[in-house]
């Protein structure tokens, strides 16, 4: 599409959005005045509330009143299985199969959980792959997985990092990296979207190339689930997992999700860190001695589930799936973001001054795009949030800014490159 700076071309493409009703179905925080709305471009790190959400909770605050713990077998919306209301929409976000998903825990607990069974390092084989300057729990994460089994981080952990002048890897370079630790290497433990660059590594790729060495591959999806298509069963990744926060719009620290390989759905005796939800709902009543795991991913859990933020998640599910998924997301997503690229370019700001280090190429990235500021950075952040624009500063100096399919619309692109214009005007 060939694009225009003008805010009648910008209501031109919203008026043809197939999604523009989504818009109504969040709660836009106000403008810096109080008055109207922000222009919010940081659902990467907290996605808006849907109108929905408070109801849904309500509904379970009505429970616990009314049926108190009857309501964990009784109601429209029995605690026991509440999980499992999520399993379907989860799974397709992920690309999986219902048995391969489950929601539970936090991100960085599942990420231990996962690596407890996905990490078993021996003598010879012990060592992770994963891309330097990951998110910073994920490296602890790492770190103290590794210390665990007996191993020094320094020796343990291989970080990929660009080539000198790059700001994103090259897959080739991943897979050769792969290849070159062959035998020694035991897991690769990826995001799948980088966190900082927007950079959308080929899972597929680096799945096959993992597998080919016996490593196993996970990836953390914090930034990915939501916002780019994934095919976690066909790309044969063995483990994953995501918060439910971000692209997914559930309530800071709402619930998270993991994913295991239905390869694994029968190997009981695979080690993990057990509890009582992961045994075998059959028999879970019967409080027997001996651990038996619940097929699938389920026999991951530790615990009974926190109802009110997963109530929270199913009524922000039904919002994605009523939208359409994530085909119609990404649809939307792609203009969006090449939008606000557009716009961004035609700045005229030279590379010293403003590079956008997020891949150019639709297919490896995801809404977000990572400016780095190399001069004047944190006034340029300082100037969007006094005039309502909400992204995120990330130290050293980056801006991160993710226009949202779900609710952002061309117009609010157009006005963040107005603003934007504005202070490159002052440079
Ligand atoms: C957001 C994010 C986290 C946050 O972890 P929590 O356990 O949810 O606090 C971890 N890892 C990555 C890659 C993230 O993007």
């Amino acid at each position: 599409m060939t694009f225009e700076p003008t805010l009648d071309f910008a209501r031109q493409l919203d008026a043809q959005d197939p999604l523009r009703e989504f818009r109504q179905q969040f709660l836009i925080p106000p403008g810096p005045d109080g008055q109207g709305e922000c222009l919010y471009f940081c659902g990467n790190s907290l996605g808006l509330q849907p109108r929905t959400a408070r109801a849904a909770v309500e509904r379970q605050f009505d429970n616990w009143q009314n049926l108190a713990v009857e309501g964990h077998f009784k109601g429209e919306t029995p605690w026991m299985q509440f999980h499992e209301r999520l399993q379907g929409a989860s799974a397709r976000i992920v690309g999986a199969k219902p048995v391969e998903v489950v929601v539970m825990n936090n991100l960085t607990t599942n990420l231990h959980l996962l690596l407890i069974t996905f990490y078993q390092p021996t003598a010879t084989r012990y060592k992770v792959l994963m891309e330097g300057g990951a998110f910073p729990s994920d490296q602890y994460a790492l770190e103290t997985q590794v210390q665990q089994r007996g191993f020094a981080p320094d020796e343990a952990i291989v970080e990929l990092v660009p080539r000198t002048g790059e700001h994103t890897l090259r897959t080739e370079d991943i897979l050769a990296k792969i290849e070159e630790l062959g035998d020694s290497l035991c897991t690769v433990i990826m995001g799948g979207l980088n966190y900082y660059t927007g950079q959308v590594y080929d899972m597929g790729a680096i799945t096959a190339a993992g597998h080919a060495v016996g490593a196993r591959v996970g990836f953390d999806l914090a930034h990915a689930a939501g916002n780019v298509e994934l095919h976690l069963h066909d790309w044969d990744v063995d483990f994953a997992c995501w918060c439910s926060y971000k692209y997914l719009n559930s309530s800071p620290g709402g619930v998270s999700g993991a994913f295991v390989h239905e390869r694994f759905a029968d190997q009981p005796e695979l080690l993990r860190l057990a509890g009582w939800w992961g045994y075998d709902e059959k028999e879970r009543f019967q409080m027997k001695k001996g651990f038996k795991p619940m097929r699938g991913a389920a026999g991951w859990q530790l615990s009974n589930g926190a109802v009110l933020t997963m109530a929270v998640h199913e009524a922000a599910l039904q919002v994605h799936e009523a939208a359409g998924g994530m085909p119609a997301l990404r649809r939307k997503s792609e203009l969006l973001t090449g939008y606000l690229e557009f716009l961004i370019t035609r700045l005229g700001l030279g590379r010293e001054q403003l590079e956008i280090i997020t891949p150019a190429d639709p297919a490896q990235r995801g809404c977000q795009l990572s400016l780095l500021v190399h001069r004047n950075g944190r006034d340029l952040f300082e100037h969007l949030m006094a005039v309502g624009v909400i992204g995120d500063w990330r130290e050293p100096n980056v801006i991160r800014l993710a226009p949202v399919p779900l609710y952002n619309t061309f117009e609010d692109v157009y006005r963040v490159g107005e603003v934007l214009a504005e202070w490159a005007s002052r440079q």
